[in-house]
């Protein structure tokens, strides 16, 4: 028998649904979970024990009364701390938003707390998701469960570590060039990034607007496909949240890959990729095509210009999007003899190195004489990256990929080298610049440490890649390996 906190949320439901189990018994065990391996895991910047109790005894007293029920109803869950909540610090991982607490929910959040979710905390993550490390969060790294010296990836380094840890049975996390995919690659779990638009973006603290997405980390294909389900949909809102339905996303679990035809992007096998990685990758394509897929290979060709594009774009947004900070409205102010003497304080002293580089990265770009050399070239090229996308959706229904070129580096391997620590995320960018969705699923493991297939999909084809998925876990058992991570004495 499985410890409480290793469960699944389908498994969890079930046994909440039998009466075996309350939500009580299960938060609190995974609150026991925390306290025993957060020293050494370090996921949380925040955590919601009293509330997470009061919501845990709430979602007991609804199952009793016989009510209907939703599938998180009493599962807790863990949220990446850029995603607003109610009453709760919200800090982004930055000295700069240390005090803040928000007045209102992000509508993911809000959706999760109507399907009965229980909110064990706040996760870290790198500084307003700048990063790919969780190193780059102002406070501390998290650690990888699989080897404390490592990274868990990141950004949503934090809500991955969690779910590898058994601090949570499923977390939150935003993508913007990678930060749930690559995260669930290094440490062993299930991360989807869902279709740009697919869920609102309202209270999602904003990195590249054009970019961002909230999504889920959890154990398998189908527990993700449970979350995304509460969470998708149009929001009155956010007015890039799609109105596209909500499909049944667990309904679409067929285990059958039958027929599926899925590409092979030769583009992706990048130079410098691990052999390790590219072996278990490789290992995973032979298990879809046993399963009866029509493996092929397809062509991405302007992948390599992917980087160039995401580092323009990405911090132009960020460059707006983070004018916002000046100590007036919120966060830490830091006094000063004039308001743009306090200004400059107040930015100099609450952002960090990586976020005071793309700020600059991002107004150069921006700035006349150069926003046509670099920003308008680089949204010209956006859009042969999508389209490469959309020509080789005409002839695959999915796309399989490695999700990093690496395993889990070594805490402190990358902090001094920016371009070696862009280089993580060459395979997962382009997703982003062309909108689409991308779901990992753990794959084998190199050098005894996890690896990650992504699998990318048609705009709002978030069904089809989780019963892709779902069809390789059933088949397969990484996704049910723990790391040995033993409690604190
Ligand atoms: N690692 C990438 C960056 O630093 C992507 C981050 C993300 O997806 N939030 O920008």
């Amino acid at each position: 028998m499985p410890e409480l906190y290793e469960l699944t949320i389908a498994e969890a439901r079930e046994r909440l649904d039998r009466g075996e189990i309350t939500s009580v018994q299960l938060t609190e065990a995974l609150l026991d979970r925390i306290a025993a391996v957060e020293n050494q895991v370090r996921a949380f910047l925040a955590i919601s024990d009293d509330l997470a109790i009061e919501q845990a005894r709430a979602a007991d007293a609804r199952r009793a009364a016989g009510g209907p029920s939703s599938p998180l109803d009493g599962v807790p869950l863990a949220i990446k701390d850029v995603i607003t909540t109610a009453g709760l610090t919200t800090t982004c991982g930055s000295k700069i938003l240390e005090n803040f607490v928000p007045p209102y929910d992000a509508t993911a959040v809000a959706r999760l707390k109507d399907a009965g979710a229980v909110l064990l905390g706040k996760t870290n993550c790198d500084e307003f998701a700048m990063g790919s490390s969780t190193e780059r969060s102002a406070f501390f790294p998290t650690h990888n469960p699989w080897d404390l010296a490592r990274v868990p990836g990141g950004s949503s380094g934090g809500s991955a570590a969690a779910v590898a840890a058994g601090e949570a049975l499923g977390a939150l996390g935003t993508d913007t060039g990678g930060s749930i995919r690559q995260p669930a690659s290094l440490c062993g779990v299930t991360g989807l990034k869902p279709t740009y638009g697919r869920v609102s973006r309202y209270g999602l603290v904003a990195f590249g607007s054009s970019l961002d997405q909230i999504g889920p980390f959890a154990r398998t294909a189908r527990d993700c496909a449970l979350i995304l389900g509460a969470i998708a949909g149009a929001d009155p809102r956010d007015s890039t949240a799609a109105p596209q339905p909500v499909p049944d996303y667990a309904a679409a679990l067929s285990g059958d890959v039958r027929g599926l035809r899925v590409g092979v992007p030769k583009e992706y096998f990048v130079d410098g990729i691990e052999p390790g990685v590219e072996a278990a990758v490789r290992a995973a394509l032979d298990v879809l095509r046993d399963g009866g897929a029509e493996v092929v290979e397809v062509s991405l060709p302007h992948t390599k210009y992917a980087l160039p594009v995401y580092y323009i774009i990405a911090p132009a947004e960020a460059s707006a999007n983070l004018a916002r900070y000046d100590g007036v409205r919120y966060g830490v102010k830091q006094p000063g003899d004039s308001y743009w003497d306090e200004l400059e304080r107040t930015r100099g002293a609450g952002f960090g190195a990586e976020v005071r580089r793309r700020i600059m990265l991002g107004t150069y770009a921006l700035s006349a004489g150069y926003y046509d050399a670099y920003y308008r070239r680089a949204q010209q090229v956006r859009t042969l990256i999508r389209r490469d996308f959309t020509e080789a959706f005409e002839q695959v229904d999915i796309i399989a990929a490695p999700t990093a070129p690496t395993v889990a580096f070594k805490i402190g391997e990358k902090t001094d080298d920016p371009l070696a620590m862009y280089l993580e995320d060459v395979c997962t960018l382009p997703v982003n610049l062309a909108g689409m969705p991308g779901l990992v699923v753990p794959c084998g493991f190199s050098s005894e440490l996890p690896v990650g297939l992504q699998l990318i999909g048609r705009p709002f084809g978030e069904a089809t890649l989780l019963r892709a998925g779902d069809a390789y876990q059933r088949v397969t058992d990484w996704h049910t390996r723990r790391p040995a991570l033993a409690p604190d004495a």
